[in-house]
Parts: structure tokens; C-alpha cells; sequence
């Protein structure tokens, strides 16, 4: 069918979604309600660029369920966005705040742009003209942002006193990620890889593998990878024989030192020339034998061409969508070899810590660390036992037990509330 969507990434969340309904059984004039985004938004974003240019950036926002609640999702900047890819997001978001129990439903916000190319005044007159766009389809109770990839704490930050310049009083609920200084929370910026790291203990506990001295391979080494990365060295005492970015991929076979290359990030923008590890070829680092793989960068990287070939214990799907239709294929049949932490669960810390600086932000009363990082231990206990058990129950792979759970709560949801008018 031709309609504004197409692209293979939204394509991909369209045949998962067809699987889990006929899995469900979802009646078949629910499946397109559920499937297609209730609303989305095109804009133009006109920018003043420091040469005294006007560059006009696409952006969206995509809101996919009304039926849980307001929408929550991240905002992507990136040289490949689409408003499918973005569509993609915001269906994958609500599955995941339905399988975490969160009273939401999913929206993903992107805009098509490479940031690294930006200085830091265009970074942030592209950022507030953004939102200046979006404010009349998104608030407090209707769609909150929070960040994504090539956005951060300080681009939230910029949202936040946009959206509260236009009020005239601070809103500091409008957005999640944002800095502690403007009403933030502890633990969002490391919820996400903290999160991915939980739930790879908790998978090697099940499967009875020791992780001090075992190895893992970490794609993407941004905020969601660099801090896996730093839990399973420092707090596993794992060897990260391999690391990527956009500027490539580094292998070491003794194990890379993780705050060498964090400071390296820090210092150059990304991992090109760190010398604490050998480059190597992009393509093969996914596939390096190794106990523990974390893809953390963007979707479809586990495809059908390579995912016969990828050699670890446990596959932490830390990034949205890493594994294409095809991939999945062959990763059923191998089950017994790859224990996959599927990214609806995988990566979750992010969305649950969010709801958390939501709450604090709308009471205006906030937690200390260790709640937020108790709490969101709590969830996902709760989330990954539930997919484990439904796993176990219907003799189905990990994947489609956690879309089984996050789709029929929707399902219910929308039964529940009818068909207007
Ligand atoms: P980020 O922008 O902080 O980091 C992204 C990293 O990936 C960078 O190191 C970048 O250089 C690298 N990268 C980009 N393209 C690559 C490629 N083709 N090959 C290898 N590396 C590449 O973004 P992030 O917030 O860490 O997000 C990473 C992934 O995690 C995304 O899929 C995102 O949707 C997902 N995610 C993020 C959060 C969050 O809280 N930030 C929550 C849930 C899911």
C-alpha cells in the first residue's frame, strides 16, 4: 500500500506488528488502528545559519496511541531521518511503555539534519525553532519529549525554556532528559545503559554464565553504549574487545580501556584515532566471536546477511530496531545458542527513568539516586519475568513474548475505551 510511511524501517515495525497480531489473533479491523500513527506532523524548521544563511531543516513528530495516555517519546537529529523511520519509533515506543506498565502511549520526534556539522549556536536555533513549531500538538498532558540520537541533555534544556518562555511560567514536565539544574532527574542520562547492563546480568544468572573475564562487543559508543560499556567493565569486570562509532569500529583483543575511549570521545567528538585498540572493518565487528553483543547505534544492523554468522551468548539489543524481519528468522532457529534481550525490553531504562522525571517534575518533588535506580530495578524485574515466563509458557522467542504483552495491553486499552463516536 502507498501512503506517507514507506521506508524499510517502518516497514520492519509493520511485519513485527503482523506477526504479533496474527499471534494475538488481533481482530482484523483493529490491525491498521493499531498499526498507522494517529497523528503526525511535517515542518518546516528555518534556521539562520552563523554565515547569515537561511537553511530550512524537515522536522516531524509522530504520535502513534492516544489510548494509554499522553504520548512520550524522544526526539532524534540524524542525516537519515524520515517520517517513517520516525512512524517506526513512535509504534515500537508504545509497545514498550505498554510491556513497562507506563501510562503512555509511543511518539518519537526526529529532525533530518547531521548535528556533528552544526556549530553550537545553529545546534541550538535549530533546536528551539524545533519546538517552537511543535508547541500547539504537543504539553504536559498530551505528548512530552525527551532525547534521542545526536540529542542531549542540553538540547532538552533548550526545549524546556522554549516551551516555558511561550507559557510564561516554567514547564519543566514538557520534556524528560533534561539537566538537573532545570528540574531533571538523577539517573535519567545513564538509565538507559544502566538498564541494558540489569537485564544482561540477569539473563547470564538464568543461563548460569559467569560474566567476570567474559567478553562483549559494544556497537555504538554514545550515551546508551559508552555507559553499557562502562557496567560491564567495571562493574562485571568484562573484556570489551570491540567499540564503534559513526567514525568506525576498534578491536583489542586484551580488552579496550573504557574511560580511555570516553575521554578520547570527549576530547575529539568520536573514537577516530583513539589508540587504545586496532581499527578494524565495520561490518566485522558485529560479527566478532565474543559472550556478550550490545548494537547501541541504529536500526537494521543485524540483517539476514550476517545474522547466521554472529558468535555470542547473549545479544543485548540496546538500540530501537537492530534486527531486521529476516534476521529474526534465523535468530529463532538459533534460540538455544543466542539469548536475545529484545529492544522493547533491552532498552527501556530510558522510557521508565522519563516517567520517573515526569512524575518528580509534575509534583515538584524529587528523588534522590537510589530510589530512581531501585525503582527502575523494580520494573524491569517486573518486565523481564513477565517475558521470560510468556516465553516459556507459549514456546515462543523472547521477541515475540514482550510484543505479546505490550500489544494486547493496548489492544485491551482501546477495546476498553470503544470507537468514537
Ligand atoms: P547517541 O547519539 O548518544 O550515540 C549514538 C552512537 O552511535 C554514537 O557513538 C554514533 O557515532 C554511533 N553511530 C551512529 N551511526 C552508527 C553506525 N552506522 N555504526 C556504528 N555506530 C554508529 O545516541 P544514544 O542515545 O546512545 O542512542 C543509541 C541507540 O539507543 C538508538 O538506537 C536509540 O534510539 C536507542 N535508545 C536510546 C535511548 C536513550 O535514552 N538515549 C533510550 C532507548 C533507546
Amino acid at each position: 500500500m502507498q501512503h506517507i510511511y514507506a521506508d524499510p524501517t517502518f516497514q520492519m515495525a509493520c511485519d513485527q506488528f503482523w506477526m504479533i497480531a496474527e499471534h494475538l489473533q488481533i481482530p482484523m479491523n483493529m490491525r491498521d488502528r493499531l498499526m498507522y500513527p494517529k497523528r503526525s506532523i511535517a515542518v518546516a524548521v528555518p534556521v539562520r545559519m552563523d554565515d547569515g544563511s537561511v537553511r530550512c531543516f524537515q522536522g516531524y513528530r509522530v504520535q502513534h496511541t492516544l489510548a494509554m495516555g499522553p504520548t512520550k517519546g524522544g526526539t532524534r537529529f540524524g542525516p537519515t531521518v524520515t517520517i517513517g523511520e520516525v512512524a517506526a519509533l513512535a509504534m515500537w515506543m508504545s509497545w514498550k511503555c505498554a510491556l513497562a506498565g507506563l501510562p503512555y502511549g509511543g511518539a518519537k520526534g526526529g529532525v533530518y539534519v547531521d548535528p556533528r556539522k552544526l556549530s553550537g549556536s545553529e545546534l541550538e536555533r535549530l533546536s528551539r525553532r524545533y519546538m517552537q513549531e511543535m508547541i500547539p500538538f504537543i504539553g504536559p498532558h498530551t505528548d512530552i519529549m525527551g532525547p534521542d540520537m545526536g540529542t542531549n541533555e542540553q538540547v532538552m534544556a533548550w526545549f524546556m525554556d522554549t516551551y516555558s518562555a511561550n507559557l510564561g511560567h516554567a514547564v519543566p514536565e514538557i520534556v524528560t532528559g533534561k539537566p538537573v539544574s532545570v528540574g531533571g532527574t538523577y539517573g535519567r542520562r545513564e538509565s538507559t545503559g544502566r538498564g541494558v547492563v540489569y537485564l544482561i546480568e540477569r539473563a547470564a544468572h538464568l543461563l548460569k554464565m559467569k560474566l567476570g573475564n567474559a567478553t562483549a562487543v559494544v556497537q555504538g559508543f554514545g550515551n546508551v553504549g559508552a555507559v553499557a560499556a562502562q557496567g560491564l567493565a567495571y562493574k562485571n569486570g568484562m573484556k570489551i574487545i570491540g567499540i564503534s562509532d559513526i567514525s568506525g569500529a576498534y578491536y583489542n583483543e586484551h580488552g579496550i580501556d573504557v574511560r580511555a575511549a570516553e575521554k578520547h570521545v570527549r576530547q575529539r567528538g568520536d573514537l577516530a584515532g583513539f589508540s587504545g585498540a586496532e581499527p578494524i572493518p565495520a561490518d566485522d565487528l558485529l560479527t566478532l566471536r565474543c559472550d556478550v553483543l550490545v548494537p547501541a547505534a541504529v536500526s537494521g544492523v543485524i540483517h539476514g546477511g550476517n545474522a547466521g554468522k554472529i558468535q555470542c551468548r547473549i545479544l543485548a539489543e540496546a538500540a530501537n530496531g537492530p534486527t531486521t524481519v529476516d534476521a529474526d528468522k534465523v535468530l529463532f532457529e538459533r534460540w538455544k545458542e543466542i539469548f536475545v534481550i529484545p529492544d522493547i525490553l533491552c532498552n527501556a531504562g530510558g522510557v521508565i527513568v522519563s516517567y520517573f522525571e515526569w512524575v518528580q517534575s509534575l509534583q515538584s518533588f524529587f528523588w534522590n539516586e537510589t530510589e530512581v535506580v531501585d525503582r527502575l530495578f523494580r520494573v524491569l524485574e517486573q518486565s523481564f519475568g513477565a517475558v521470560i515466563r510468556r516465553a516459556r509458557e507459549e514456546k515462543i522467542p523472547h521477541r515475540l513474548a514482550a510484543l505479546a504483552i505490550g500489544v494486547e495491553r493496548v489492544v485491551k486499552a482501546r477495546q476498553d475505551r470503544g470507537l468514537f463516536p
